[in-house]
């Protein structure tokens, strides 16, 4: 890039361009100091018990529709309850002149605890125990793609009561479905392109590129690299790739699993420690669909996607003109991706523990 590029990157109003969505985002890096007079969210440093006989998540407790959750001591997976997708549905449609279109949509929800305990996070988890979750989410990928109506699978997790979590105890969610979801769609239309165009992976050519320029990087280690897009939109989004070219999670070898959990571990405690505080975000891993179409194009990864913008305190709103024309936003991606390079891999409650000499 030339100099006049840079500048542009950092000091001008400006135009970038989604790879993965073929959308564009506006970047203002000109009023990041602008004053906040907007709304303030509220945190609190109530501690949460280990267990809550209210919880419909916490082991042995009974849930809504009557089932009881077995004493489990790692993770434990059942269906949601309250399941936006049912596996009978009917397979009707409807269309009339192309002008009301709808389609029925079969799919099963499933919910992943990822540990016995009300309190804790991921942040607050140990790589071994993340190293769970993830063969947990391999297993599960594996069992729905066997059933004939499932051709999509999506992972994802809300995390925290901004995101409208409305439990606390740690868990995701998999939603998974006959038709690839508005999302992937996209990236797959993109991902495709780019594979018929050059013959190469979209992603693996970002990512050299990334890995080359440095100052996205938020850290790496032997399997991922965890890195701020070029065209994030929430101020503190990341991705998180596999080095290696893997369209799902299946595909990961079990050194790459152990040094998936490490990255997951190393971020989610790199955001809490950016503002002190348990950080909320929506995550969730994309790969390819299991449709049983073969699918070179897809190389797995997964997004971060958190709402606070410059303090615990201060979440970025996608409203007015981003609702209407697309989304902005002030902080640069390069000044985001050195802010969570500087923090520490060690979560910020245990770095205040007292040591005993
Ligand atoms: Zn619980
Ligand atoms: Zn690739
Ligand atoms: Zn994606």
């Amino acid at each position: 890039m030339t100099n006049h590029g840079e500048s542009l990157l950092h000091d001008h109003p400006h135009r970038r361009f989604n790879l993965l969505t073929a959308e564009w985002i506006l970047v203002s890096p000109h009023r990041p100091k602008r004053p906040w007079q907007g709304k303030l969210e509220h945190t609190t440093t109530e501690p949460r018990p280990s267990y809550d006989p209210n919880c419909y998540l916490c082991p042995g407790n009974l849930r809504a529709r009557g089932a009881r959750n077995p004493v489990y001591s790692g993770t434990f997976v059942f269906d949601n309850d309250f399941a936006a997708l049912l596996p009978t549905t009917p397979a009707d449609s409807l269309d009339e002149g192309g002008l009301l279109v709808a389609a029925g949509e079969q799919g099963v929800c499933r919910v992943v605890c990822f540990s016995p305990r009300h309190d804790v996070t991921l942040a607050e988890m140990t790589e071994e125990q993340i190293l769970k979750i993830v063969n947990v989410w391999a297993e599960e990928y594996h069992a729905l793609a066997e059933r004939p109506f499932i051709g999509y699978v999506q992972i994802f997790e809300n995390k925290g009561e901004m995101m409208g979590c409305s439990n606390p105890h740690p868990h995701c969610q998999i939603w998974a479905q006959h038709s690839v979801p508005v999302e992937p769609a996209k990236e797959m239309v993109q991902l495709r392109r780019y594979r018929e165009l050059r013959g190469t992976c979209l992603l693996c050519e970002y990512l050299r590129v990334e890995l080359k320029k440095g100052d996205r990087i938020v850290f790496e280690n032997e399997g991922f690299v965890v890195l701020i897009p070029f065209w994030a939109v929430w101020p503190f989004e990341t991705l998180v790739l596999p080095r290696r070219h893997v369209s799902d999670i299946m595909a990961l070898s079990g050194r790459e699993r152990e040094t998936f959990a490490d990255a997951l571990r190393r971020i989610t405690v790199r955001y809490d420690n950016l503002f002190s505080v348990s950080f909320p975000y929506s995550s969730g891993i994309h790969q390819a669909p299991t449709d049983n179409e073969l699918h070179p194009e897809w190389h797995m990864h997964m997004h971060f996607y958190p709402p606070l913008l410059r303090s615990a305190t201060v979440k970025k709103f996608m409203v007015g003109y981003e609702m209407l024309a697309n989304p902005q936003r002030d902080i640069t991606a390069e000044e985001s991706a050195g802010r969570l390079r500087e923090q520490s891999d060690t979560h910020f409650t245990v770095a205040q523990k007292p040591r005993l000499q």
